[in-house]
């Protein structure tokens, strides 16, 4: 019996790549397809040197959250019937992590949690629900940081399901960042000057739902007075359009990039403001300044570490000065990242080869 290790969109696949090497043979990769496009999913695969993942769930993306869970956990859960892992590991706090969590447990699997213990407090988002669920069914809690390991503690989880592993994305950076002459050629291809233009992205509900919202932040982005490039995730492209907001003189749209195109692009930007999470991680393995454009944060080391600034869009000019102060971008290039050693795929793979092997819990038929 094999370990199913569920992914769903970019991020997913992004950071659980490391968990899959390490694993190997052991294990089968279950893609729910959240993330239908294929510039969001098919390339990260390729990307991460993964072979094609087993897809037995159809119609998932797209749709709202209840009929997405539902859809999900319905699919997983005859899926892993006729599959019986050994184990499932989901990561983070997506609708597919979620879904994949609920049906292991509900089938009697062990669940093992990537990126367990963040909390926004914030339970207008998604995510925080998602991860409230997941980490109430989990029984192997992989924490990025203490800081994580100690919130699911004082929520109650049991001392010995929490562990330290670091966050795989540490691992997935190093891995995906392309060598000094490939980054060249991708700013060269982007028609962009190393240090002189500013990257950002824009995906969450919070800032894409509201046209008011949208507008803001891309004029925000217009007062950064420097080139500033905008790969766009398809739901806010949707969004720009149905709102018809035109982005700033200043500002560069274009379609959504492979991994390492963005990360070169992250190195050689000046400064880079995004709501995503997994960006919030990455800036700390390649030392870059960051402004985070959003109401809260589950990921306050990338803050207190000194690499990003949470703000709203009426705060970005002055949350990018601050972040450019004199010094201050030479100085964050030789800071530690909060997120790890780099070896968080072995650690997470071991445990749940371990958890796999225990065997305590059979699979309800
Ligand atoms: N990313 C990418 N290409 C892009 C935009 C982002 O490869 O055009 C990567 C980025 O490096 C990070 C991940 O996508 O690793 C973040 O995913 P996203 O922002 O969609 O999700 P979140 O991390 O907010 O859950």
């Amino acid at each position: 019996r094999r370990i199913a290790v569920v992914l769903g969109t970019r991020p997913e696949i992004i950071k659980l790549a490391p968990v899959v090497h390490a694993l190997g043979e052991a294990a089968e990769m279950v893609f729910t397809a959240q993330h239908y496009d294929p510039e969001l999913s098919d390339v990260f695969f390729r990307n991460a040197s993964l072979p094609p993942p087993t897809m037995p769930l159809s119609g998932a993306g797209g749709r709202d959250r209840a009929d997405q869970v539902g859809l999900m956990l319905t699919g997983l859960v005859t899926h892993f019937r006729s599959t019986r892992p050994a184990a499932v590991v989901v990561q983070g706090d997506t609708n597919s992590a979620n879904a994949g969590a609920q049906a292991a447990h509900y089938l009697g699997i062990p669940v093992v949690h990537v990126e367990a213990g963040l909390r926004s407090h914030d339970r207008a988002m998604p995510e925080e629900i998602n991860r409230l669920v997941i980490g109430a069914v989990a029984d192997v809690h992989c924490c990025a940081t203490a800081g994580n390991a100690d919130a699911l503690l004082a929520g109650g989880t049991p001392a010995g399901a929490v562990h330290v592993t670091g966050n795989p994305i540490v691992e997935a950076t190093r891995r995906a960042l392309p060598e000094p002459r490939l980054q060249a050629a991708v700013l060269e291809d982007f028609r962009v000057t190393a240090g002189e233009y500013v990257l950002a992205t824009v995906h969450r509900p919070e800032n894409t739902d509201s046209a008011e919202q949208l507008a803001a932040l891309l004029e925000s982005l217009g007062e950064l007075n420097r080139p500033v490039l905008l790969p766009l995730h398809p739901r806010t492209r949707a969004r720009l359009e149905a709102f018809g907001i035109e982005p700033p003189v200043n500002v560069r749209l274009c379609q959504p990039v492979d991994h390492p195109t963005f990360l070169a692009l992250a190195l050689g930007a000046t400064l880079v403001v995004s709501d995503s999470g997994g960006v919030q991680e990455e800036v700390t393995v390649l030392g870059k300044p960051l402004v985070v454009v959003r109401n809260s944060t589950e990921r306050p080391e990338s803050i207190d570490a000194g690499f990003a600034v949470l703000t709203q869009p009426a705060g970005v000019a002055a949350a990018a000065a601050h972040l450019l102060r004199p010094g201050w971008p030479a100085r964050l290039r030789s800071l530690p990242c909060p997120f790890g050693d780099g070896h968080a795929g072995e650690r997470i793979a071991a445990l749940a080869l371990a958890v796999a092997g225990a065997g305590t819990q059979p699979v309800t038929a």
